[in-house]
């Protein structure tokens, strides 16, 4: 039976008609049918199968996604206008799932996607958060976190009725298996599996986020992230960490059982991929059961090495994971020995005390334990992978140079673009024709048309609408008026000091005190804002704080309100970032040059037409070879320089600002009276006194150029034609940054399926 027959019988088994249907009978019979089409796929099969293991999925709404990868997206979109009704509204009865956190969660989803599409036999494993990371709310010119309940009895979650016993040290659990189908456009499926508690208990949450993090039995799934400031927060993590991977080890074996694998050949059948060191216990937990069923050490350790992967996110120091022994035994006691041996195996290839496993202070390094005991170890765009091989794992990669190799990340175009914007979609399809989609390279064919005036137009028509869509949206869910003939100029991400969002706020207070002295622009600007600090980051809520501040202090003054607007959304999540990325004009991927791994939202931009101001860090770096300078906005310190100025401590804000009036005017603006009497002057000389005297990511040292930049870009902008033109070109560029590419070449490198 066809989509739409199922979907018309399914509102009659409702006991409802296509004509009488309300908004939320449509989407769940929509639902419905989705999940049941979805569901009866036949699985991607192959000899070896690939698990990529991670804390986060952030896969976003999936009625729209999975009906384009079932191949019956316009058929229902079409059947849905034939009673008045829109998909996109439809849509919104659906909650978006709270699994992830940021850009790596999100590489998870795509990844996902990708494997999928690619017919590749591979599936995903994580945790089912009951409350997600949380749901973010602004109020009061500051955040307040609340859990994020997103589970309803219409759920993409299959219950398998499959448990797994997870033994931690004093009682064990029962991991409850539940999978999300992953369909792809070869009408085959794979699977997310997410394992869960039954005991978990909403109810022990109060004030917000707090509940007691020592009750793991009735808290272990509650919260992505769960606030680590205290000792019982820590464990709960370790917890977290040894239960995912430990019922993932299990999952492995009783398929490889299943399939009539040998698990004394275990690297013939299975790859893992360690999304960061979140699963790294998956290493020993592996070792531990293979020794359970016969093997020796020898043999247990080679097999699980030339089986696990890892990719590595980040080289903040501070987000390398490192846990105190003493947790380990108390926690998962059956790998403590196991690490011990590895750390004892580690010593006899080396004697260098950096690449330790266990530390003097017996805290073990997580992803030591994955660069020796794994076959693979990947950084993420090219910058990246050369930092780490040069600098950060720089005795490592003497130790194993045959293990490092870069994967420069990857969206999936189904979402960013076919799904978040069909019009741009059907644009390209109706220039260029519909290879694309099957092979990204081919966007490289827009090329052929840079000069075609008409097409140009309609570029920035399509742009237009976007962000006469953008304005409804604002109106409707934040009762907001933005203008929409304004220059959109968008910063979305988590709220990081090294993605500095801080020193777009400082070009905020340069741009009011341009406006205040007559300096008008030639056309008002939109600046947004969207990010969750997480919720023990002080400076990060106090940049929030500084954001809505400003905001209302541009929004209130009746000299700056018509020529600036700063809006920041709430909640900043998936279901956003389809609506906002559209509409962009400016693409703010500012990070401190060698902080960002490699960012992924730059590339959601770019595909949508935004042309990128940029410094020259993560996957920025491969952008501007592509599109080329006359393309991009790049600007302030290299990772060169940077690296060089932490390494001799000659950084300094006090001189910068000493040596700079104009810098130091924006800065103390901080401390203005207007902002002290609007919002909470102890956030604000704190963030000032950081900023001023610490700024650790460097904004001064790269504010003026940063400005400089920004000013340039807005220039240029006046001359439509040829902005239009840069725009296409990043479109026609991005097809590099498709995850299918990036999903081909880990398949073709390291995981050999
Ligand atoms: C893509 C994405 C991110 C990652 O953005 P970066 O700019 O790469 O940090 C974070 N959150 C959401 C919701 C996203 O879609």
């Amino acid at each position: 039976m066809k989509m739409k027959e199922m979907i018309l019988s399914k509102l009659e088994a409702m006991e409802t008609s296509p004509e009488k249907a309300s908004r939320e009978d449509w989407y769940a019979a929509v639902f419905s049918c989705t999940r049941d089409a979805v569901a009866k796929l036949p699985k991607n099969e192959g000899k070896r199968k690939l698990y990529y293991v991670s804390a986060e999925f952030l896969i976003g709404k999936l009625l729209s996604n999975n009906l384009i990868n079932l191949g019956c997206f316009d058929e229902v979109r079409a059947l849905l206008r034939e009673y008045g009704q829109e998909l996109e509204q439809i849509e919104e009865c659906e909650n978006e799932p709270s699994l992830g956190n940021g850009g790596l969660g999100r590489l998870a989803a795509c990844f996902l996607d990708s494997i999928a599409n690619l017919g590749l036999c591979g599936d995903g494993a994580g945790l089912n958060y009951h409350e997600g990371l949380f749901y973010q709310k602004l109020a009061d010119l500051r955040q307040y976190e609340y859990p994020n309940p997103w589970m309803t009895p219409e759920t993409w979650l299959e219950d398998t009725g499959t448990y797994f016993t997870v033994p931690f040290g004093g009682f064990d659990v029962r991991a409850h298996l539940y999978d999300i189908g992953v369909p792809g456009e070869n009408g085959r499926r794979n699977t997310l599996h997410l394992f869960d508690l039954d005991t978990i208990d909403e109810s022990i949450v109060h004030d917000g986020i707090a509940f007691d993090k020592s009750d793991v039995v009735r808290g272990l799934t509650l919260f992505l992230y769960p606030d680590d400031s205290d000792e019982a927060g820590r464990l709960l993590r370790v917890y977290q960490q040894y239960f995912l991977v430990s019922a993932t080890a299990q999952l492995i074996l009783r398929e490889l059982e299943v399939r009539g694998g040998d698990v004394k050949h275990l690297h013939e059948y299975v790859a893992v991929q360690i999304n960061d060191t979140h699963p790294t216990m998956i290493i020993p937990e592996l070792i531990r059961l293979l020794l359970e069923r016969g093997l020796t050490m020898d043999e247990a350790v080679e097999e699980v090495s030339l089986t696990c992967a890892y990719t590595n996110h980040t080289i903040l120091a501070e987000a390398l994971e490192t846990w105190p022994f003493d947790y380990i035994l108390r926690v998962a006691p059956g790998i403590a020995p196991i690490i011990e041996e590895l750390h004892r195996r580690a010593l006899e290839r080396t004697t260098d005390a950096r690449v330790a496993i266990v530390d003097a202070n017996r805290r073990v390094h997580m992803a030591h334990i994955d660069i020796h005991f794994g076959y693979s170890v990947n950084g993420v765009a090219a910058l990246h992978t050369e930092i780490l091989k040069n600098s950060e794992l720089r005795p490592f990669y003497e130790l194993y140079p045959e293990k490092f190799n870069n994967k420069t990340n990857g969206i999936t175009f189904r979402r960013w673009l076919v799904h978040c914007n069909p019009e741009l979609t059907a644009l390209i399809d109706e220039t260029i024709g519909k290879s694309w989609r099957k092979d990204a390279a081919q966007l490289e064919k827009l090329l052929a048309h840079a000069d075609d005036k008409a097409l140009l137009q309609k570029l920035l028509d399509v742009k237009a609408e976007e962000k006469r869509r953008l304005a409804r949206t604002f109106r409707e869910r934040m009762s907001l008026d933005i203008d929409p003939g304004s220059v959109y100029d968008i910063q979305v991400k988590r709220l990081h000091e090294y993605k500095r969002q801080q020193m777009n706020a400082l070009y905020a207070v340069y741009k009011y005190l341009e406006i205040k002295s007559g300096r008008i622009p030639a056309r008002p600007i939109t600046m947004i804002f969207g990010a969750k600090a997480a919720p023990a980051y002080t400076t990060a809520k106090d940049i929030i704080h500084l954001i809505l501040c400003l905001a209302r202090l541009v929004g209130e003054d009746p000299d700056t309100r018509d020529h600036l607007r700063i809006v920041m959304v709430e909640n900043y999540n998936v279901t956003w970032a389809g609506q906002l990325i559209p509409a962009c004009d400016i693409s703010e991927q500012i990070s401190l040059a060698s902080k960002e791994a490699s960012g992924t939202g730059n590339m959601k931009f770019m595909l949508n037409g935004a042309v990128t101001l940029g410094t020259r860090d993560g996957a920025n770096v491969e952008i501007a070879d592509l599109v080329g300078e006359e393309n991009i906005y790049t600007f302030g310190k290299s990772s060169d320089e940077v690296i060089r100025l932490y390494a001799e401590h000659s950084y300094s804000p006090e001189a910068l600002c000493a040596g700079d009036p104009e810098l130091m005017r924006l800065v103390d603006f901080i401390l203005d009276k207007r902002l002290l009497c609007m919002g909470d002057p102890v956030a604000l000389v704190r963030l000032y006194k950081e900023i001023a005297f610490k700024d650790w990511f460097m904004a001064l040292g790269d504010l003026k150029d940063y400005i400089a930049a920004k000013e340039r870009a807005l220039r240029d902008y006046e001359d439509r034609e040829a902005w239009a033109k840069k725009m296409l070109v990043n479109i026609a560029k991005a097809g590099f940054f498709s995850s299918d590419r990036t999903i081909a070449e880990y398949d073709r490198d390291i995981w050999h399926l």
